[in-house]
């Protein structure tokens, strides 16, 4: 069987430990390839191999890096297929996905920030004729990248290729759940140019690598994107130690659906804003709140499109939905549909596993499921649920909707869907989410803040906002 190898100072490793953990394929419910069962001792390897690599890499100025980095962009583009093959098979997601979002866009993360470090520029503060100050943006050495499953190549380069630009060293841990793509990429270093210990990844799991690298004292800042539960515990370990930290966590994003809108645009987007990727993208929406004079008119038409959807084999073009990420997942959001059942939710379609045949028998396949009747203080309106699910709430007027949407710990994503401007801006500005979607989703501009407000986290990635957070603000004041 396949092993996945961790990649240290420039080399393909086994693990110190010399263990390994088992990596499934969602489709087909089989172990599939074998990773390293790493330990707090790969990471000082690592640790220590970022460190030396750092003076040279920064050194190399921001041309150099950026060149770097651009011919890994090329290199990923050049293995294209491979990458999109090995992302289906390692998620489960439709290989339609992978190859027009998540692979594009991990090639897209490089050449953003390849070419954005070349803009990057600071600001000078001129106190007339006493003094000059400028702010000194300089990178700090190690940083540590710890990524989740569910789009796992896209939000692993999403952090290192900011970090790397920057010119500091990293040290990044892929999900161990998905960690093939971010080994593929390791393959490629060498090859790109890229110095050894420069980009290092340990495969393993969170209590172990990713908490090593939270603790580990020569990595002054963690950028983490996962469950909030674990931005609480990393953040719990790193506060104390003073670390820089960038928390993307959960969501449960409300859709607001307001009578004036384009009804058959907003039908299309919402049917994709709900269930792309199985509902397994943290900016899906999970709450959809519909003005009540539309309601009916729009629960029939959404289940109706719903069920068309087609869940099959993710190499299958045909494929709407593929499989969820594991059987534990599966199970998980197997519960919260029993839970919204208890509840008093009723469920409008879906609800259940799907058994397809052939080599997907023991694949973990969930009909898209669309619950109604449930109220906004239950804990299926409450919790994040992260999987193919969504609940529908009637709301009357603007006050009503913004309430319902913002009446959960969360605060992500958020998108409106209404043809009146001036209700759009009145209610973009009070919804509490770090993001809002108006008569679209999913429009991504790298250059944008992105991130959460109340439990979804703390920090801003994307454009200038992650060049500043991998780089340490220093203020020179000179006397005039
Ligand atoms: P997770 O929190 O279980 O794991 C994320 C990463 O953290 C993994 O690499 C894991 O190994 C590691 N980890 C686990 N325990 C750790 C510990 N104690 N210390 C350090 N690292 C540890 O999340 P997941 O299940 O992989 O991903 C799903 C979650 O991610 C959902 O909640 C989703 O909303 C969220 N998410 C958020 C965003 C965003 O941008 N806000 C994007 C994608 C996913």
């Amino acid at each position: 069987m396949e092993r996945i190898l961790n990649f240290i100072d420039g080399e393909l490793r086994t693990p110190v430990g010399e263990t390994w953990l088992d990596v499934y394929e969602p489709a087909r419910g089989v172990v599939y390839a074998q990773l390293p069962d790493s330990d707090a001792r790969d990471v000082d390897l690592a640790v220590t191999a970022a460190q030396r690599a750092f003076p040279a890499w920064n050194a190399l100025g921001r041309e150099g890096r950026s060149d770097a980095l651009l011919r890994l962009a090329a290199l990923i583009e050049r293995d294209l297929e491979g990458f999109v093959a090995d992302e289906s098979r390692d998620n489960g997601k439709p290989i339609s996905l992978a190859r027009r979002v998540d692979i594009p866009r991990a090639i897209a993360n490089f050449r953003f920030f390849a070419t954005a470090i070349l803009h990057f520029s600071s600001e000078a503060h001129v106190m007339d004729d006493v003094a000059v100050n400028y702010t000194d943006r300089q990178p700090f050495g190690v940083a540590g990248c710890i990524s989740p499953w569910n789009l796992p190549l896209y939000l692993f380069t999403w952090k290192i290729a900011p970090a790397l630009a920057a010119g500091n060293c990293v040290v990044a841990k892929p999900s161990e759940i998905t960690p093939y793509t971010a080994y593929r990429l390791s393959t490629l270093c060498n090859e790109a140019g890229i110095p050894p210990g420069v980009l290092n990844i340990v495969h393993g799991l969170g209590p172990k690598v990713g908490a090593a690298i939270t603790a580990h004292p020569s990595i002054p800042a963690v950028s983490f994107t996962g469950g909030t539960r674990t931005g609480a515990e990393i953040a719990r370990v790193a506060a104390p130690m003073f670390k820089k930290l960038s928390l993307e966590l959960g969501g449960k994003n409300p859709v607001l659906v307001f009578a004036d809108c384009d009804f058959e645009q907003m039908l299309r987007t919402t049917v994709r804003s709900s269930f792309t990727n199985q509902g397994q993208i943290c900016l899906c929406g999970s709450r959809i709140l519909i003005e009540r004079r539309i309601y009916e008119r729009f629960r029939d038409a959404f289940v109706e499109r719903v069920r068309a959807l087609r869940v099959g084999a993710p190499a299958d073009a045909a494929s709407d939905l593929g499989a969820v990420v594991s059987k534990e997942h599966m199970e998980k959001v197997l519960s919260y549909i029993a839970l919204a059942q208890q509840e008093g939710g009723r469920i409008l379609c879906g609800g259940e596993r799907v058994q397809l045949s052939g080599e997907q028998t023991n694949g973990w396949f969930l009909a898209p499921t669309v619950i109604e009747g449930l109220g906004p203080t239950c804990r299926t309106n409450q919790e994040e649920i992260f999987g193919p699910v969504v609940t529908l709430q009637p709301f009357d007027g603007e006050a009503d909707a913004v309430g319902l949407a913002n009446a959960t710990p969360y605060g992500l994503a958020s998108v409106v869907w209404t043809t009146d401007l001036q209700r759009a801006h009145r209610v973009a500005r009070l919804l509490q989410a770090g993001i809002v979607w108006v008569n679209c989703w999913m429009v991504r501009d790298l250059r944008t803040p992105f991130g959460g407000v109340k439990q979804s986290g703390v920090g801003r990635e994307g454009g200038l906002e992650a060049l500043r957070f991998f780089t340490e603000a220093k203020n020179v004041c000179i006397k005039l």
